[in-house]
């Protein structure tokens, strides 16, 4: 009996740990969010009973409770369970409700890491996230909306600190994300980044200004998940960008040939 909570990375299977690879073929069930790639879900053991828990067939999340009952109960069955979550398990992941709930049934666990998406976004967009001459510090954010449609993000005090802001969930409340920023009087030309599908062959990545991201964004037809970057070190984007001038994405090397 033991849950293994594992961080699959953010979609190319080769930016899984090790330990994460290893611990995953040793499975006897394995619980999937919908945003764990397909590349890693091919790695999972074909004795291995399959559960994916992002969507239901009518399009809707399972619950979090049944997410949580289903694990208790397979693994209260002396299976070794993985679940297997998108980037890293302890950001933006309820990885910590689900072990609160492990630690009550008493059920054994361990945890190991993911590249998480916000880490991801900076090193795929050519952006350093912290940089001695632009930002001293990193904020990841979420733009996901309370219950009363509000945000939970303390706009002021980010526009007085400076540093780089980075907001997963944020393609729905993109427009509100921007305008909070501005109203709290940050100017208007910073720089700002979102990139789509980070790390796949279909990644996209759209340099702005956190005044014209929203537009842009809608322009091009940007859909989750994605991730915004707001500040300074933006500007670095273009230098850097190491990804489009690898031709990384086979798509893009089959266009050449
Ligand atoms: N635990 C995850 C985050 C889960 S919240 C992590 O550490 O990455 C889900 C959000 O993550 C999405 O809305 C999106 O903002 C971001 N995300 C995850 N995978 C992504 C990907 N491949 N490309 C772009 N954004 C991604």
């Amino acid at each position: 009996m033991k849950v293994t909570l594992i961080g699959a990375g953010p979609g190319d299977p080769e930016l899984m740990t090790v330990k994460g690879i290893k611990r995953l073929q040793e499975a006897d069930v394995v619980l999937y969010d919908r945003l764990v790639g397909d590349g890693v879900l091919s790695m999972i053991p074909s004795t291995a009973e399959k559960i994916g828990v992002g969507k239901h067939a009518d399009n809707h999340p399972v619950p979090q409770e049944e997410i949580g009952r289903l694990l208790v109960a397979k693994a209260k069955q002396g299976l070794h369970v993985v679940r297997l979550k998108g980037g890293d398990p302890f950001v933006f992941g309820r990885g910590g409700e689900e072990l609160e709930l492990l630690v009550e049934n008493g059920i054994p666990f361990e945890v190991v890491p993911g590249i998480s998406s916000a880490v991801a976004s900076g090193i795929y967009s050519g952006i350093p996230l912290t940089h001695r001459d632009y930002s001293s510090s990193l904020h990841i954010l979420t733009g996901h909306a309370k219950r009363n449609g509000e945000l939970d993000i303390d706009f002021a005090s980010l526009a007085r600190i400076k540093g780089t802001i980075v907001v997963l969930m944020s393609v729905a409340s993109l427009k509100k994300i921007c305008d909070g920023f501005l109203d709290a009087g940050m100017d208007r030309n910073i720089p700002a980044v979102i990139v789509e599908n980070i790390t796949l062959e279909n990644q996209r990545k759209f340099l702005g200004t956190l005044g014209t991201l929203h537009e842009l964004s809608q322009n091009n037809r940007v859909t989750s998940p994605a991730v915004v970057l707001i500040g300074h070190v933006c500007t670095l984007s273009h230098k850097l960008d190491w990804v489009s001038r690898l031709n990384l994405h086979p798509q893009a090397e089959r266009n050449i040939k």
